[in-house]
């Protein structure tokens, strides 16, 4: 059998690749789990971020909201003032120039007093929703306010309070719209607003770190302005499309310079896809943005106006310490995560090294198993086969993977007091009683045929204890049957197969030193043919032959299966009665004498045959007991022949 093998650099090639593409893909998978466990955190964080500055500024417009109504209450439904409106509303254009007058005059001191409290515009309109008295320019009054200002007209027409950031015709703001009605009628509404820096500050004091920022959707805005108050207005920094006001701070209650930072973090804006997709969309987002300094992030928050138009942005800009923890954490956990795999790679290549070995030394042990001519198995404790070598898959007629995993005593083993069970197989005895064991078996062929196997069987000692057993087999049908042969050739007569001198011999020592122990007789008889030179000189040496074989088998038939006889030497023959007396042997040997006179052996005729019996004394051994038969075949043959001459 000629086994591929790899040489040793090719094999930690391939080591080496397959830990590689272990790592590879195990570091894959760390790294994909990581990722995505930080870019859910990151959502979740930005999630929490989105939804905390909503609820920041919704916060923060209840406050305000409350605060409107209040200085409603306390400075427009005034008596005075109502009865001003009343005047007004019934008035002509002059009456209404004075009516405006007396009004500034009466809620001039209120509007310092809300100017101070960072209110911007206090503003009357009349009930066909045109400017009646702006308090911050009090010059321009009797304009339509229908194109710009849809909250008025909302205010006027549902007679309800209209609040919300709205863009206007000179400055954006968040507008209080209340309408004004004295004793069920409607004089018209009246506005309170306050510029986003208000909010921006109370949502700083909320939001500490966070620089608030509004702009404004120019196609909504532009269209409104009066054209003096457009260059109060420029492109943010991210998009053309969207408005920044009072961008020289101009107004006393302008927000501070956006920081270095957040200049620079909003003109890198316009830049990120993931931005303008989600000023695009225009829903509350916010996004994590990368800076040399670390992460920051930026909230989106649409603001929709009365008219349900999303036309103003809130964004929100601070440092996101948590996103730099959780790359902190990301970067940690993948380094930790690599070293991992860096170990485990190297505890596989360590076991891909040493499992190659044990291949190498499995298919060493298997190639020498397969080598050897005996058959070779290995059974566990429960007497299942768990190695087998080709050389016993082939004397038994199964194939290798036929014989794993049976019960080697099932399958080919039997034994004598087979009871079925393998507590008396003496093969399984080996690793439960840990000894040795050598001897003969009967083992089956798959065909049904038996055979004998020699087997030596050791136990595999596990801590002293045997675990299994490896039996070594070979079969010695063949072997038995020449020993056999041998033996027949040794102990018997080639021409008429009765048993030889040699052997008759050693049959005769051991029945004399028994007949001594156990003073058993046994009688021996010496018988010789008569004139037998004649039957060769006349008839030839072939009808001699045939003449002494039936001689043979005519003695062999009278005399017991326990009775020896054998052929001296040419035609002469000896034979043992065992426990037989002188008395037993004497009218035996008279009968087969008779017999063998009344054979016809055709062209020979008859032949006759002398006999000398005797039976075994004290103090015979084994020479004098065969000289006393000869002696009286002597004298049987000199008494005339064909006669048989005994004596005890
Ligand atoms: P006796 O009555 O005195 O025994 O006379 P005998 O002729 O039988 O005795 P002898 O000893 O003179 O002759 C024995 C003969 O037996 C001689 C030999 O040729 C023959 N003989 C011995 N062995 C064989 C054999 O195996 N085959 C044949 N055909 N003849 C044999
Ligand atoms: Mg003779
Ligand atoms: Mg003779």
């Amino acid at each position: 059998m000629v086994a591929c093998k790899m040489n040793i650099p090719e094999k930690m090639t391939v080591r080496l690749l397959i830990t590689s593409i272990f790592a590879c893909l195990l570091w894959l998978c760390g790294f994909l789990y990581f990722s995505h466990e930080r870019t859910a955190m990151e959502k979740m964080h930005l999630a929490n971020q989105t939804s905390g500055l909503s609820m920041i500024y919704n916060c923060v417009v209840n406050a305000q909201e409350i605060g409107m109504q209040a200085y409603f209450d306390s400075f427009v439904m005034q008596p005075q003032v109502l009865e001003i409106l009343r005047h007004a509303r019934k008035g002509n254009e002059a009456e209404q120039a004075v009516q405006r007058a007396r009004l500034y005059r009466c809620l001039l001191p209120a509007y310092e007093l809300l100017r101070e409290r960072g209110v911007r515009q206090f503003h009357f309109h009349t009930v066909d929703n045109r400017s009646f008295l702006r308090f911050h320019a009090p010059h321009l009054s009797g304009d339509s306010l229908v194109a710009s200002r849809p909250s008025v007209v909302m205010a006027n027409r549902e007679q309800k309070v209209v609040q919300g950031f709205e863009t206007g015709r000179i400055l954006a703001g968040y507008r209080s719209v209340f309408p004004i009605v004295y004793e069920g009628e409607a004089l018209g509404t009246v506005e309170i607003s306050q510029p986003f820096e208000k909010f921006r500050r109370m949502m700083g004091k909320v939001g500490e770190g966070t620089e608030f920022l509004i702009s404004y959707d120019a196609s909504l805005l532009l269209p409104k302005l009066f054209d003096e108050q457009k260059k109060m207005y420029a492109p943010s920094l991210f998009s053309p499309d969207w408005l920044v006001e009072d961008v020289h701070q101009d107004l006393p209650d302008s927000p501070p310079d956006l920081s270095p930072k957040a200049r620079e973090v909003y003109a890198g804006l316009s830049q990120l896809p993931a931005f303008t997709r989600t000023l695009a969309e225009r829903q509350p987002q916010s996004l994590a943005i990368g800076t040399k300094q670390g992460f920051c992030q930026v909230t989106l928050l649409p603001i929709i106006d009365p008219e349900g138009l999303p036309a103003m942005l809130l964004l929100a800009l601070s440092a996101a310490p948590e996103l730099d923890e959780i790359l902190r954490n990301f970067r940690l956990h993948l380094l930790a995560f690599t070293g991992l795999v860096v170990l485990v790679s190297i505890m596989l290549l360590l076991f891909l090294r040493n499992n190659q070995a044990i291949s190498a030394k499995q298919a060493d042990f298997q190639l020498i198993a397969n080598t050897i001519s005996d058959g070779l198995y290995v059974m566990n404790e429960q007497g299942v086969i768990v190695f087998v070598n080709e050389s016993a898959a082939r004397l038994l007629g199964y194939s290798r993977s036929a014989l794993l995993g049976q019960v080697a005593h099932d399958c080919f083993h039997q034994h004598q007091d087979d009871d079925g069970s393998l507590l008396h197989c003496p093969l399984c005895n080996v690793f439960r009683s840990n000894t040795r064991f050598q001897g003969e078996e009967v083992f089956y062929h798959q065909d049904g045929t038996s055979f004998v196997a020699e087997v030596a069987s050791e136990p595999l000692l596990e801590k002293d204890r045997g675990i299994s057993a490896v039996t070594i087999f070979r079969d010695i049908s063949e072997r038995k049957q020449m020993e056999e042969q041998l033996h027949e050739l040794c102990n018997t007569d080639p021409l008429t197969k009765a048993f030889n001198r040699r052997y008759f011999l050693e049959v005769l020592e051991t029945e004399v030193q028994r007949s001594r122990r156990y003073a058993t007789p046994f009688a021996l008889v010496m018988g010789d043919v008569d004139h037998f030179k004649r039957v060769n000189d006349v008839f030839g040496h072939q009808a001699g032959d045939q003449v002494l074989k039936e001689v043979v088998t005519a003695i062999q038939a009278r005399i017991r299966s326990s009775d020896v006889f054998a052929r001296w030497g040419g035609e002469e023959f000896v034979l043992l009665l065992s426990s037989t007396s002188l008395e037993s042997a004497v009218p035996l040997v008279e009968n087969i004498r008779e017999n063998i006179r009344s054979l016809d052996h055709g062209e020979v005729g008859t032949v006759t045959i002398s006999f000398g019996v005797t039976t075994i004394r004290d103090g015979d051994v084994v020479d004098t007991v065969l000289n006393r038969s000869d002696k009286l075949l002597y004298e049987a043959k000199a008494a005339g022949r064909n006669c048989v001459r005994f004596s005890g």
